[in-house]
């Protein structure tokens, strides 16, 4: 049990830092070793799937924009993207061995096109999560499915009613006011990815 808390701490660390350096990258991380994987859900399942959920997406993003107009939170975002594509280097989803869980990895992997940077899942505040990469991050740092792109790609980064803003350094965004409070002039807050987590 101890080896075990004391494995995925050593790899939180590991995550942390490639999280904290994603906000200054130049270029994309290598491919896994083994190369990116194929998929094996022929694409034009994944297209059509994409399109079938696409109100329910646009629906839910919709509600999430009126609940904050009725109940602001307390940070705000400000800014706009640089398109940059740093926040797609690691995007972070949880791991689950439930069918909740392995639902989810398919429909990231399968049908949105993430693939896996580590075969083990990674401690991220608290929580094991699928450190992913995304085979349509183009080479220019824009998205390949910009217009059928998942929930986590549009709502981020995230401002979060219970809880801080995530915002990826760099990235051309901020909140107001800034997070950490104490931190630095430049309004940026740690390093952060795209995450999504079931529950
Ligand atoms: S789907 Fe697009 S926005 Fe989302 S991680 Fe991939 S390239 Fe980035």
């Amino acid at each position: 049990m101890f080896k075990r808390k004391v494995y995925y701490e050593a790899k939180s660390e590991l995550l942390e830092e490639l999280l904290e350096n994603a906000g200054s990258a130049t270029h994309q991380p290598p491919p896994p070793a083994q190369g990116i994987p194929r998929r094996w859900l022929p694409s034009w399942i994944g297209a059509v799937l994409k399109w079938s959920f696409l109100p329910f997406v646009l629906t839910d993003l919709a509600m999430q924009r009126l609940a904050r107009s009725i109940i602001r939170p307390p940070f705000k975002r400000e800014g706009s993207c640089k398109r940059r594509g740093n926040c797609c280097h690691y995007v972070l989803i949880q791991h689950s061995t439930n069918l909740i869980g392995r639902c989810f990895k398919f429909w990231y992997t399968q049908v949105h096109g993430f693939y896996l940077r580590f075969k083990e899942p990674q401690l991220y505040e608290g929580k094991e999560m699928h450190v992913m990469g995304c085979r349509y991050l183009q080479k220019d740092g824009s998205c390949g499915q910009y217009h059928l792109r998942p929930i986590i790609c549009r709502q981020w980064p995230i401002v979060e009613h219970f809880g801080y803003p995530k915002i990826l350094k760099g990235c051309g965004y901020r909140s107001n006011p800034p997070f950490p409070l104490d931190g630095p002039e430049d309004n940026l807050s740690e390093g952060r990815s795209k995450l999504n987590i079931l529950d």
